[in-house]
């Protein structure tokens, strides 16, 4: 859960009922600091003379207001649409792709007219109709550390679960799941646990759920029948990379139960970056360790007009290769979605 340092509510964010509860609740606690704007301009709230700083501050940083476009954003290829919940995250992975997208504005934001949102997003599916429409509820944030101030996922489910032609999927690395275990879900939300080894998590996903944290929360939520499944990424090849995912496999296979109702899903993705992304990465992580040696990698030509460095094609080749063949032997009801 995200216990932020300040949070900052917007002009007439206070119209909504999500707003006061989170006022309630912190209204009495003296060491947060609460920020009531009249314009919506936050940033000189936000401490920090420079980019490190100006990004732990960020990251520790709470907004709360409203969604003023309710012009939702397409999510191809795994979804149709963005659901726009949160955006931001309190999570401070070095690789993570909101450094570039949020630029200078790290901080997390919860969006408090969370029934104009519902309400749109109904109007896409019945335009949709009779063809199911696909929402992604975690395309800018990891909406789980705020789950428990807004219970928008709660709502999102629930109202999804309701919907014959909706379909919700989110992705996390927290664990705090438990007020989603006893919604009528109607096997209309898939839950991914974004995960990779402890040593990678310890090296480069601050403020995480540990490794173990998170396999609980997806036996927990495979359990309550949610379709579930495994984003494992991104992946790195270093020392005894085969023999820790090899492990990792092991792990959930041994934690999860082996009468799933649905089959496990696995998404792979191996490390890339962009020059914009290893500039910000290491303004923001001057001390970073991750892996951006462009002689060690392949430039390769995005889809959306900008190039990224990948591994050289033999080592993408290996990693293919070992899920592949490691997936297939351990994991019986499954399925491996890409990997890349
Ligand atoms: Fe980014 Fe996810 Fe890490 Fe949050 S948890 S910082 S969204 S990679």
């Amino acid at each position: 859960m995200f216990v932020p340092k300040r949070i900052i509510f917007e002009k007439d964010a206070l119209n909504y009922s999500i707003s006061n509860q989170i006022l309630d609740q912190f209204k009495d606690k003296s060491e947060i600091e609460l920020i009531y704007l009249n314009s919506n301009k936050y940033k000189h709230h936000i401490p920090g003379d420079n980019l490190p700083k100006q990004y732990i501050e960020g990251k520790k940083t709470l907004i709360v207001g409203k969604k003023k476009s309710l012009k939702f954003q397409t999510c191809k290829p795994s979804a149709h649409y963005q659901l726009p919940l949160v955006s931001g995250c309190m999570g401070q992975c070095e690789y993570c792709y909101l450094n570039t997208k949020l630029g200078d504005k790290p901080f997390t934001k919860i969006y408090v007219n969370l029934s104009e949102i519902l309400k749109q997003a109904n109007k896409y599916i019945v335009e949709r109709s009779p063809d199911i429409t696909i929402f992604e509820g975690a395309a800018t944030s990891d909406p789980i550390p705020v789950e428990p101030y807004t219970n928008a996922l709660q709502k999102t489910i629930e109202a999804f679960g309701a919907n014959e032609n909706a379909r919700f999927r989110f992705v996390t690395k927290y664990n705090d799941i438990d007020s989603l275990l006893q919604l009528e879900h109607n096997d209309h939300t898939e839950i991914r646990f974004s995960i990779n080894t402890s040593f990678i998590i310890s090296q480069y996903e601050g403020y995480t759920a540990s490794l173990n944290k998170r396999i609980e929360a997806s036996v927990k939520v495979a359990k309550a029948g949610y379709p579930t499944g495994f984003l494992i990424a991104p992946v790195f090849i270093y020392e005894n990379w085969e023999k820790e995912y090899h492990d990792l496999l092991i792990q959930l296979k041994q934690k999860l139960p082996d009468d799933l109702k649905h089959p496990l899903t696995f998404e792979i993705i191996s490390h890339r970056y962009t020059t914009i992304a290893k500039n910000r990465i290491l303004q923001v992580f001057p001390e970073s360790k991750l892996p951006m040696e462009e002689d060690d990698r392949k430039f390769k030509y995005g889809q959306f007009g900008y190039g990224k460095y990948v591994y050289p094609k033999e080592n993408i080749d290996k990693i293919k290769d070992f899920f592949s063949k490691e997936i297939e032997k351990i994991f019986v009801n499954k399925e491996i979605k890409y990997i890349i």
